[in-house]
């Protein structure tokens, strides 16, 4: 195909030169060349008219001394005189004297005129004085004869020739092949041509019908015999010239003119067919050439097509080869990226159980050495976790299904994390650290915070990895632009450093530099690949310099969103240089002085029992009454009844059925009070999505929370929406701080430590309030089962919304109680499911399950624990069965979803120990845990 394809393209050039260069050629020598052969036909013809013209004069001169001779002797002699002249003169067929006078014809020879001659015309001539050659004529005996009459005296002589004279002088002379001379007299009858039978039948084009009788004449084409009898007559007409005509099929060219010497008015003419002509054989010599130019183009195509073709058909086939290749290559690639993701996973769950125990019994370890080996196992799983994790996020990256997940983040503690878990790594070597900080770097951001911290994390740890001793310098700052900021991180160290030619391929996939001299440094060389790809996902940058022996410089640019203008400052940054933040953060939460608010009275919104109870223990230092509701109708239904008017609704934004923006859609636009159209309605919602503010302020929220709930800026919200924009008849008040109750147990006791739950931190969340901490605790325990249940029930199903639904409120809440470990794997699993990522459902789902309810058995424990030894520890008074009133006004709590006032009364029944209807109580506590407000109210009595 290639090759038909050049053959076809050189055959194509070759072909256009040969046709043009022949046609001009063709061109060039038809009127060159046919300007020459005219040239020389002329001359032929001039030639042969002086040659015929001297013949004739010959004739006449020749006749002219024999009628001299006849004048001179006596008439009694003539008879011999002719008979002698005749025979001494081959010439003469015959030699006649006649004498019109006498009427007599004295002759000697053949074919003699008959008296009949004296009537011809040329006779006649002769008679008047001329001497004359008249044209062919039949003699009496049926010979072909040409009579020449001079004057001789008051006599005529005649002398006979052959017909075929001027025939026999010409026939010498060739033109080309069949190209010859003619003679036509003044009636256009050929009188002289190389053909005798031309001359013999007398053929005459002019007079042609005559000329039909006989045999001879070609059965010619009617148009050809008229141009050619036209062309004969302007020959007799004494014209003088070169032209062509047709003639027997063949174009002829002629020179023709009267001959010079003739008084008869003959014409001669020189014609060839063009055909014979040179310029016919140089015209098939150059179509000849032409055509083995052509030829010769061909074969040299087919040629060169083979030579060019071969190269590029071998490059066709290295081509497929390549292709075959590639495509071997992507699916061996792919296949390691399934192989790691699947190890990983298969790798990661024993792993979590080694970590998971070894830690458990870390914690009952008595004997050193068996603590000493536990921790060993510890250390060595970690490690191994952190490996696996490597490779997963590498192989999560390499099939494009790793994402960056933004929620908004506090940088402070960013920072402070990430530095307190990499001096660790300095040990005992001689190594200082130095943090530097822009005080203008902003609290909060939006962005992947826990991808942000491996970057850091992964520079920091190689800068103390690499660093023997000397110095680690970290230094942050931050650039605004427009909507985004970005976050820059730069790590200097003194150690090592890195060979010149080791930098290029630094940041490649799994590829460990200098090895020898880091043979003993743990790692994998998957951390700067990852870190690097990392960047990249956040539109930044990442730099290296580095000098061989003495310390390399790690700089990272990474795109953040803006959230707000709130600066850390100086104090923070200067308790961050000194690596205090951990604690100032928690004195700030419970140093906090909140505003007393006793009659302000607000809503909360959630499905989720646990994090009502969360927002309603960090509302609770606030004084406010606090009313709860679990959907989204529940909230509508309130606001357009309006028995009670809140000063703001805190409604969660994702809930099944009704969510909280089309409950604030409903509430704003269908009920139609001035009071559904102006409660400040604040959304809470576990989802920090980019540009969520605006979107939240568009539907009709006045400000957004997001879970967990950082205590500063719900205080701020507090402040801006209850107390401002609510009731104001009453004065502020200075909320009284949480009492600390002598006997609550202390979080550092031995025994009241839990594996993924900062219990302290939890508790600087609520103010330090461990009541309100326990209480939601407790909270946690009872209500998370259920959702854990419709997650295992829901995370195989076609519709993974109830799925999103369960782990999206366990994220929350765990959140919510600083079991961060158990949330980050539920917003994984969430933002897996919303993907469609099932495969990452069936391989994390089920650990995640069984991680969370080992924390929920810890954490009863814990509770067991603490009722035991603190909280509940007072003696309870026996009574006969719960009191009637009580339960009325539970009744009344439960109608208005007033859960404060319902705790408050369900606190009060559980004091005492009953002989009858204890179980109620039990049941009650339950329900009224999980806001199943409408169940209590079904089975406690109507009042009577
Ligand atoms: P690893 O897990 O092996 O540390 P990394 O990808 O983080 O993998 O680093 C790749 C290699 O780059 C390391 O093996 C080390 O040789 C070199 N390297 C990284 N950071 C430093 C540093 N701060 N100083 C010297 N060498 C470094």
């Amino acid at each position: 195909m290639l090759r038909m394809r050049i053959i076809l393209v050189i055959v194509s050039i070759v072909a256009v030169i040969a046709i043009s260069s022949t046609a001009a050629g063709l061109f060039v020598y038809q009127n060159e060349g046919l300007k020459t052969i005219e040239g020389d036909m002329v001359l032929v013809r001039e030639i042969a008219d002086n040659l015929l013209s001297r013949e004739i004069a010959l004739l006449k001169a020749n006749l002219n001394a024999v009628a001299t001779l006849l004048n001179r002797v006596s008439d009694s002699r003539i008879s011999d005189v002719l008979k002698a002249q005749t025979e001494i003169n081959e010439l003469y067929l015959s030699l006649a004297l006649l004498n019109r006078d006498e009427r007599t014809i004295v002759s000697y020879g053949t074919a003699a005129p008959l008296p009949d001659f004296f009537l011809n015309k040329y006779c006649r001539r002769a008679f008047e004085g001329e001497q004359i050659i008249s044209t062919t004529e039949t003699a009496p005996n049926g010979e072909l004869v040409f009579r020449i009459c001079v004057p001789s005296g008051d006599r005529v002589l005649v002398g006979t020739i052959s017909g075929y004279f001027f025939s026999d002088i010409i026939s010498k002379f060739k033109i080309w092949q069949t190209g010859s001379i003619f003679i036509l007299d003044e009636s256009g009858t050929f009188i002289a041509h190389g053909d005798r039978n031309i001359i013999r039948d007398r053929w005459n084009f002019i007079k042609r019908p005559k000329l039909q009788s006989t045999q001879s004449v070609p059965p010619e084409d009617e148009k050809e015999m008229r141009k050619t009898a036209a062309f004969h007559k302007r020959m007799t007409e004494g014209e003088k010239g070169v032209g062509r005509y047709n003639f027997l099929g063949f174009e002829r060219i002629c020179a023709y003119s009267p001959i010079s010497s003739s008084k008869t008015g003959w014409s001669l003419g020189v014609a060839a067919p063009i055909a014979e002509t040179p310029i016919t054989a140089l015209k098939h010599g150059l179509l000849l050439t032409g055509g083995v130019f052509l030829l010769l183009g061909i074969l040299a195509a087919v040629f060169a097509a083979n030579q060019i073709a071969r190269p590029i058909q071998k490059i066709d086939e290295q081509n497929v080869h390549l292709e075959e290749l590639r495509e071997t290559a992507e699916r061996a690639s792919r296949a390691k990226s399934d192989f790691l993701a699947g190890m990983s996973h298969e790798m990661r769950t024993p792993l979590n159980a080694i970590i998971g125990l070894s830690e458990l019994a870390l914690t009952d370890a008595s004997g050193q050495e068996s603590e000493d080996y536990l921790k060993k196992i510890h250390n060595a799983g970690r490690t191994l976790l952190g490996t696996i994790n490597d490779i997963l996020d590498i192989s999560k990256i390499e099939s494009g299904k790793f994402e960056l997940i933004p929620a908004v983040y506090d940088v402070p503690s960013l920072i402070n994390d990430t530095a307190a878990l990499n001096v660790i790594r300095i040990g005992g070597k001689p190594v200082r650290f130095h943090l530097h900080l822009d005080e203008t770097l902003p609290v909060s951001l939006l962005g992947d915070e826990l991808r942000i911290r491996q970057i850091f994390n992964n520079l920091l740890s190689n800068a103390f990895k690499y660093t023997k001793e000397g110095t680690v310098d970290w230094y942050i700052a931050c650039e605004r632009e427009g909507e985004d900021l970005w976050l820059i991180s730069e790590v200097r160290d003194s150690g090592i450093g890195i060979r010149k030619e080791d930098l290029e391929r630094l940041f490649s996939d799994y590829s460990q530099v200098d090895t020898k001299l880091n043979k003993f440094i743990e790692g994998t060389g998957l951390g700067l690949s990852i870190t690097k790809r990392l960047t990249e996902l956040m539109d930044g940058t990442i730099t290296v310099e580095s000098e061989y022996g003495r310390g390399s410089v790690f700089r990272v640019r990474l795109r953040q969103k803006f959230v707000s203008d709130e600066v850390i400052g100086e104090a923070i940054a200067q308790n961050l240089r000194s690596f205090r933040y951990a604690d100032t953060r928690r004195d700030r939460n419970s140093t906090l002085v909140r505003i007393s608010l006793p009659h302000a009275r607000v809503l909360v919104v959630d499905d989720v029992p646990t994090n009502l109870d969360v927002a309603k223990g960090m509302m609770k230092p606030y004084g406010m009454h606090i009313d709860c509701v679990t959907s989204g109708q529940k909230a509508v239904e309130l606001v357009r009844k309006a028995d009670v008017r809140y000063s703001a609704i805190f409604m969660d934004h994702m809930m099944p059925e009704m969510d909280g923006v089309e409950a604030t859609q409903i509430i704003r636009s269908e009920i139609g009070s001035r009071y559904a159209e102006t409660v400040p309605i604040i959304a809470l919602t576990a989802n920090a999505l980019i540009g969520s503010e605006e979107k939240f302020l568009e539907k009709g929220f006045q400000a957004f929370l997001s879970k967990p709930i950082d205590i500063m800026r719900l205080d701020q919200i507090i402040r801006q929406w209850v107390r401002d924009k609510g009731y104001r008849d009453q004065p502020e008040q200075i909320a009284p701080s949480p009492i600390f109750d002598e006997n609550s147990p202390s979080w550092e006791k031995p025994g009241r430590k839990i594996r993924g739950v900062d219990l302290e931190k939890a508790l600087s969340l609520f103010g330090g309030d461990e009541k309100t901490l326990m209480k939601v605790l407790r909270s946690y325990v009872l209500n998370t089962p259920h959702l854990l249940e419709q997650a295992r029930l829901h995370q195989t199903a076609d519709d993974l919304s109830q799925y999103i639904i369960a782990v999206h409120g366990i994220k929350g809440s765990s959140y919510s109680i600083s079991a961060d470990e158990a949330g980050r794997r539920a917003e994984y699993l969430e933002h897996a499911a919303r993907e469609g990522d099932r495969a990452y459902l069936a391989a994390n789902g089920e650990s995640f399950i069984a991680l969370t309810e080992q924390l929920i058995k810890d954490l009863s424990r814990l509770l067991a624990q603490t009722s035991e030894s603190g909280l509940q520890s007072e003696p309870r008074i026996k009574k006969g069965r719960p009191d009637e009133e009580l339960l009325n006004r539970l009744r009344e709590a439960c109608l208005h979803f007033s859960m404060d006032a319902a705790d408050e009364i369900l606190e009060e029944l559980e004091r005492y120990d009953y002989e009858y209807q204890a179980d109620m109580v039990v049941w009650l506590r339950e329900r009224i845990d999980r806001v199943e407000f409408a169940e209590v109210l079904e089975k406690l009595p109507l009042p009577s």
